[in-house]
């Protein structure tokens, strides 16, 4: 069934060149990426397209966090190898903070609307877990999809929701397609293709009382596992709190934790420990302030009433949640909340290089569902960054044949950027055609030479684990 992508291959309806399977902002990333780099794309997913985490509704959209300028690299990337307690790989960090700047211009330029804050030097517009204010975007969703879905169209991506993943297609040793579930009709599909890039988020959705969507399970993870792939961090997830009342299954905005009273915490450095709590919405072994998850999980089910003395004026930030709060349930949360520990993000998942490329042949991975660009706790706003950074690379990187842009960008002068990510001399469009002569020259040379992306030490075993 799998020819190999050199040879000429007769396109029958379920055969593309690459199979993104996912279709959160990771997955979009990559069959835009994959598209535009002239590959015919299908996009399948469990659920709806435009799906996963990245469309969760109780939330207003997703921060996204970046370098606040170029000399803010180097310190942003020590900042999330300490934040990420030794476990992060310093090779995909570098990738991840190196190619944010990028991400947004490209979905600036596709016409996505961002939000910016008026006064990012707050306080609250600190990342959870990191020390200083970097370069805050809101990204929401309906401008993400609106504009995105457009662009797919025009990149002639085929659409497959209700197409879950129940196996991947190898042939002498390379991943080359996958078997779908209809989720409606109840047939499987075979789908060949001459690339595979799982965008499938993380493993929330396993969870009884989740922040997340019952679609992101972890299963095609499984499926990788069983083809060669290996995991990573999968132990960090983030727990974090979030609403039992007066609505369920919305997230509880941890900066209101500084003008709170929670109940069960009745210490007398509270004031402190609620402070400090404010500064990060995942719980946290490693800070004192860890007691008020243990106070309010302490409550169960029926969750720790939380009442607030908030200030006349609210900080931006929360005055960002409270509106969204109001227009979508109709009562401010000022009134008082219940809250309990939600299962939510996957810190860890399936290990990849800077392009996405898991170490099997035929098969990349990004977004959500990978890890080693976060290690133990992750800063905030770097997950929806990972899944547009990395998506994109990964889309390019899977896509058959060096892109067109890839002539173009080695036809210009290329002598100041040193090394691929890395090249501080770069700016602006110089730095984006470098990014992708980098994937696309990466992506060719281990297809006509077969060479180990550069991540890996050593090549992974087959079958080996971590
Ligand atoms: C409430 C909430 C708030 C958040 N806030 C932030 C924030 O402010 N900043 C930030 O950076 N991050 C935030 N996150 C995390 C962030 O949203 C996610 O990490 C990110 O959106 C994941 O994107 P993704 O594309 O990798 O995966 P997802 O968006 O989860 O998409 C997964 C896709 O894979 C599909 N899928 C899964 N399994 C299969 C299968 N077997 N076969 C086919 N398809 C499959 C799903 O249907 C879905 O389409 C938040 C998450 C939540 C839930």
């Amino acid at each position: 069934m799998c020819q190999t992508r050199n040879t000429r291959r007769t396109h029958g309806p379920q055969d593309f060149d690459v199979l993104v399977v996912g279709s959160g902002i990771a997955g979009c990333e990559a069959a835009l990426a994959a598209a535009e780099s002239g590959a015919r794309v299908a996009l399948a997913s469990t659920g709806e397209t435009f799906s996963g985490s990245s469309f969760f509704p109780g939330t207003w959209g997703l921060g996204l966090v970046g370098p606040a300028d170029e000399r803010d690299v180097d310190d942003f990337v020590s900042t999330i190898l300490e934040v990420g307690r030794g476990m992060a790989l310093p090779k995909l960090v570098k990738g991840l903070v190196r190619g944010i700047a990028p991400a947004v211009a490209r979905l600036e330029g596709r016409g996505v609307g961002l939000r910016g804050a008026e006064r990012p030097d707050e306080r609250d517009f600190i990342p959870c877990f990191d020390r200083r204010c970097r370069s805050w975007h809101g990204l929401e969703r309906a401008s993400y999809r609106a504009a995105t879905s457009a662009a797919l169209e025009r990149a002639g991506v085929t659409a497959l929701p209700r197409h879950e993943l129940l196996d991947l297609l190898e042939k002498d040793g390379r991943v080359c397609g996958g078997e779908l579930a209809n989720l409606r009709s109840g047939e499987t599909l075979p789908v060949t293709a001459g690339a595979v890039v799982l965008a499938t988020g993380g493993f929330g959705g396993l969870f009884s009382r989740t922040l997340t969507m019952p679609d992101v399970a972890g299963t095609a993870a499984a499926v990788a596992l069983r083809h060669g792939a290996r995991l990573v961090n999968v132990e960090f997830i983030q727990i974090m709190p979030g609403l039992v009342e007066p609505v369920r299954n919305v997230v509880f905005n941890e900066r209101t934790f500084r003008y709170a009273h929670v109940e069960g915490l009745d210490v007398p450095d509270a004031a402190e420990l609620l402070d400090e709590r404010g500064g990060h919405g995942p719980f946290t072994a490693s800070l004192p302030d860890r007691a008020v998850d243990f106070a309010f999980s302490a409550a169960g089910a029926r969750g720790a009433a939380v009442a607030y003395d908030l200030p006349d004026e609210l900080p931006e930030f929360m005055q960002t949640y409270f509106s969204w709060f109001e227009g979508e349930f109709g009562r401010s949360p000022a009134s008082g909340v219940r809250i309990a520990p939600y299962a939510h993000a996957s810190n860890g998942g399936i290990l990849v290089d800077e392009c996405g490329w898991t170490g099997v042949e035929g098969l990349y991975a990004c977004g959500e569902a990978t890890g080693g660009m976060h290690g133990a706790d992750r800063i905030g706003g770097l997950s929806s960054a990972n899944g547009l950074v990395f998506g994109h690379a990964a889309g390019e990187a899977a896509a058959p044949r060096p892109c067109p842009r890839w002539r173009q960008a080695t036809a210009r002068p290329f002598s100041a950027c040193g090394a691929p990510w890395t090249s501080a001399a770069c700016s602006g469009a110089r730095t984006r055609a470098c990014a992708r002569w980098v994937a696309c020259s990466i992506s060719w040379t281990r297809r006509t030479r077969g060479s180990a992306p550069r991540a890996w030490q050593t090549p992974p075993s087959r079958h080996g684990r971590s």
